[in-house]
């Protein structure tokens, strides 16, 4: 991590003091110590995701979401995906997580989409004292401004997929114009009100479409004054690969119901011309005081064949990824992960969290984590790193 980004973290945890604690416990959950206990127990998790739809304005082209959502085979038994919560769920949700307070990262679908969102931040951020993200594609923030600053919203996480055309060739006709109307709206009502605004962090995810147009990206974004960029690299779990794990693993707890990236191609990408793209971005933000370059997974010249090529990731093993985040889902089931063990682990709506996090069906999962170790699809792990780690 670069000394901007650290500067950015510290001035972050100065104005959000719950962040030193959550930084704490994420630094004793990186000890393992509750692995030591066996049995499948866990502290209970630093980060947990709250969609409270599914349901999106947009069709984008790497939508994961979409392309599984129209399998209804793909729902994992006794889930309603379809559900959007209401204000009283938010409400019993923020109650049942106040007790240990994580960072929530609050996505979809697109979450502003539903009604009261703004008052359920405010829930989380002012009444719970919690540092709560919100994860968006830009196009409600103008209409929801005065809202979202009145409720105390930590940071935003801005899917920007590229510059005018580029954005369109993978969110669809206008998205841009949507988008860059609805941001400019935002960031005026921000200077206007003289507040201290949310952190925005614009997350761009590489793919052959905007592979050779991200320093055009960049440059606009740094001319809104957006200067917090998170890279990352696309990942795609096509039906092949898929189904290589399926078969590899031994029941149906241990397989993957959902693709992701489909239409992704990694041999698509030029491997050549996006190391001289990022190298040309980082150059750019080192001259921007205060920006930072985040690039999930931050690959080094043999990282790149083997992520692109090879289509290996590096990741350390064991996953800690169901000692350290949950999903929760719009019908209240708290799930580990949304590409591997893909099953409800209980409903937030009728349990504790704390019942759920270290009820059976966790404990069983963790234990059947450490004894398969590595899974075939882990080399292609959306979950295991950067926004959800
Ligand atoms: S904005 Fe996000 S949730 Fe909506 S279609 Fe695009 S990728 Fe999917
Ligand atoms: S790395 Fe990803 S796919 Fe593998 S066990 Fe962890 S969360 Fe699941």
């Amino acid at each position: 991590m670069g000394f901007s980004s650290r500067c950015d973290q510290f001035r972050r945890a100065l104005r959000h003091p719950v962040l030193v604690r959550n930084r704490i416990r994420r630094f004793v959950s990186g000890l393992k110590i509750d692995s030591m206990f066996g049995g499948g127990f866990s502290f209970l998790p630093t980060t947990v995701a709250v969609s409270p739809t599914l349901k999106c304005n947009l069709n984008c082209l790497t939508c994961g979401l979409k392309q599984n959502l129209q399998y209804p085979e793909r729902m994992p038994e006794g889930t309603h995906f379809d559900r959007e919560m209401t204000l009283p769920d938010m409400r019993l949700i923020a109650r049942r997580l106040a007790s240990f307070r994580p960072v929530i990262l609050i996505s979809g679908g697109e979450p502003l989409l539903v009604p009261d969102l703004s008052e359920f931040v405010r829930i989380l951020v002012r009444d719970q004292h919690m540092y709560a993200g919100l994860l968006t594609n830009g196009h409600f923030l103008g209409e929801h401004a005065q809202a979202l600053l009145n409720s105390g919203l930590c940071h935003i996480y801005l899917s920007v997929d590229g510059y005018g055309e580029t954005h369109d060739s993978i969110r669809g006709a206008g998205a841009f114009q949507k988008l860059e109307t609805s941001l400019v709206k935002f960031l005026s009502v921000c200077r206007s009100r003289r507040c201290d605004p949310p952190a925005i962090t614009a997350c761009i995810t590489i793919t052959p479409q905007n592979q050779l147009a991200l320093l055009q990206t960049v440059e606009w974004l740094i001319s809104l004054g957006l200067t917090r960029i998170h890279l990352k690299h696309m990942v795609s779990i096509p039906m092949e690969l898929l189904s290589a794990h399926n078969s590899a693993v031994r029941d149906d707890f241990d397989r993957v119901h959902w693709t992701w990236g489909e239409g992704l191609r990694y041999e698509d990408i030029n491997i050549t011309a996006l190391v001289e793209e990022i190298r040309r971005i980082k150059l750019r933000l080192k001259s921007v005081p205060g920006a930072t370059c985040e690039i999930t997974p931050d690959l080094d010249s043999r990282g790149y064949r083997e992520y692109y090529l090879e289509r290996k990731g590096r990741r350390a093993d064991p996953c800690r990824m169901f000692w350290k985040t949950a999903f929760v889902y719009p019908d209240g089931n708290v799930m580990p992960s949304n590409i591997c063990y893909f099953h409800p682990m209980g409903n937030i709506f009728s349990h504790s969290f704390e019942e759920i996090w270290n009820g059976d069906q966790y404990r069983f999962l963790r234990k059947r984590v450490i004894e398969n170790g590595r899974l075939p699809v882990c080399d292609r792990c959306y979950c295991s790193h950067g926004l959800w780690s």
